[in-house]
């Protein structure tokens, strides 16, 4: 953090570009056989002789989704699928090199508050480098979430209080402890991990950079770091262009684009009081709010957003029409896409690429909710089949 500015400084990886572009090109990349985020190490904070966790990170299918992109009238449509991340979110990237800070820093135990995937991605990154993690997260936090952490072993404390009391607890035992701090919203370093997403979207794409990107937005770190991605490639002169970086929000967790609307600084923009089922994207104080409109002001993109019923119903479509299963919040591009497409927003030559940031696995009660859809119960005979024969 910036000593000046405390929580509202965090601060920012800059590069040497001449350096870097000696050791790592898109004519150097077309060799390496490296199917994990590490092939751009060249270009990540950290020191050559750091071993990185020995889970693989990255390196995640691009699918062409020509039948979605069909029925929505678009020529190119594209689906990055981050739900394959070995904890099933985009979180791995960063989690993997916040395990490769600590070790840099010396530390021997690594600290978070989250309720969701930063933790998951945290504990599986840790399981898998031997290095003990302590989680802080809210009292109220589902189950299911807390049993994945106490699966990869971590040391989980349940909070009495909100997750801001979670966060706030977490930073005093980190400084206290001499724990290394993973937070969103305090380690610069978490964004230089998750822009690995940005390399690998242009390389997959053979270097022909996307017109849009959709992502949806809680803290806003995800969306800032596709910014630093595509901004290094663009200082590299491995792309021509930025894409426009399109944020979505659910209506109930809408800070960002109550903020990018009224064309107020989201820095002194009053906190809203967050309520979506989208639990990975409820903020409403978004804690990378500066760098997340700074993405979307600079790269003319813009903020949507879309109903929880609209992010609901995108899980299916979404699974339906590419075999990809998101989450609610990795569901919610798509809903934006729809928003974008109804405002008139898009040409339907552009190169769009939606960013599913995590499995539908990480919240079945979701997907309960959505597929209304009786299965039908029948008695073991053909006979049944044939009463009841589906139209297919
Ligand atoms: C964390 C997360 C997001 C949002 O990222 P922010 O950096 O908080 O904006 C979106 N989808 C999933 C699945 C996430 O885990």
């Amino acid at each position: 953090m910036c000593p000046d500015h405390g929580n509202e400084g965090i601060l920012d990886v800059e590069y040497d570009y001449e350096m870097i572009r000696q050791s790592i090109s898109p004519r150097l990349l077309a060799n390496n056989k490296m199917c994990n985020q590490w092939r751009y190490r060249a270009i990540l904070p950290v020191l050559p002789d750091t071993p990185a966790p020995p889970l693989s990170v990255g390196w995640t299918p691009l699918y062409n989704a020509s039948r979605l992109g069909r029925t929505m009238g678009l020529s190119s449509l594209w689906v990055k699928d981050d739900s394959r991340q070995p904890t099933g979110s985009l979180k791995d990237r960063a989690s993997a090199l916040a395990v490769m800070k600590a070790r840099e820093a010396g530390a021997s135990v690594i600290t978070t508050a989250s309720t969701g995937n930063a933790a998951a991605a945290l504990a599986g990154m840790c399981a898998a480098d031997g290095m003990p993690c302590v989680i802080f997260v809210p009292q109220t936090a589902p189950r299911a979430k807390v049993a994945q952490l106490l699966a990869y072993g971590a040391h989980v404390f349940l909070v009495e209080g909100s997750y801001d009391d979670a966060f706030e607890l977490c930073l005093e035992a980190a400084a206290e402890f001499g724990w290394y701090n993973r937070n969103t919203g305090f380690n610069p370093y978490m964004a230089e991990g998750k822009k690995t997403v940005a390399y690998e979207i242009c390389e997959q794409l053979d270097w022909q950079c996307p017109d849009r990107v959709f992502v949806g937005v809680g803290d806003g770190c995800i969306i800032s770091a596709l910014h630093k991605g595509f901004f290094d490639m663009l200082r590299l002169g491995w792309i021509n262009k930025l894409p426009k970086l399109m944020g979505v929000q659910s209506t109930g967790s809408d800070f960002m684009y109550q903020a990018w609307k009224a064309q107020a600084d989201p820095v002194t923009f009053p906190p809203i009081k967050a309520n979506t089922l989208a639990d990975s994207i409820s903020a409403g104080l978004p804690r990378d709010r500066r760098k997340a409109m700074n993405s979307v002001s600079q790269t003319d993109g813009a903020f949507l957003r879309v109903s929880d019923d609209a992010i609901l119903k995108a899980i299916p479509e979404l699974a339906q029409t590419t075999g990809v299963f998101a989450e609610p919040a990795g569901a919610t591009p798509l809903a934006g896409l729809h928003a974008a497409m109804a405002d008139g927003l898009i040409e339907t030559n552009e190169k769009v690429v939606l960013l599913v940031t995590g499995s539908g696995l990480k919240d079945v009660d979701a997907t309960i909710r959505t597929c209304s859809t009786e299965a039908t119960v029948i008695p073991p005979s053909l006979a049944a089949i044939k009463s009841s024969m589906p139209n297919i």
